[in-house]
């Protein structure tokens, strides 16, 4: 069970996601998915990763910032 975070990319490139993203707007999956593969690339939160998910997709900010504000209802683990 994945406790931090709703995916995660290991040095081998293989992705993970949390199951429960199923369960809200296609645009989070989205949004979690090119961040995630974005690491395959930087594996940091530098300012090129950030620029590349943007790239990637534009809209990346806004379901972030939804993800976390609504993430937490849920994991119910905030
Ligand atoms: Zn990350």
């Amino acid at each position: 069970m994945q406790k931090s975070r709703w995916g995660s990319c290991s040095a081998k490139g293989n992705l993970n996601f949390n199951c429960l993203l199923v369960l809200m707007p296609p645009e989070v999956l989205d949004s979690v998915v090119v961040h995630e593969l974005v690491h395959r690339h930087h594996m940091n939160h530098s300012r090129a990763f950030f620029d590349e998910v943007i790239s990637i997709y534009p809209e990346y900010k806004k379901w972030d910032k939804w993800l976390k504000k609504n993430g937490g209802v849920f994991l119910a683990r905030h």
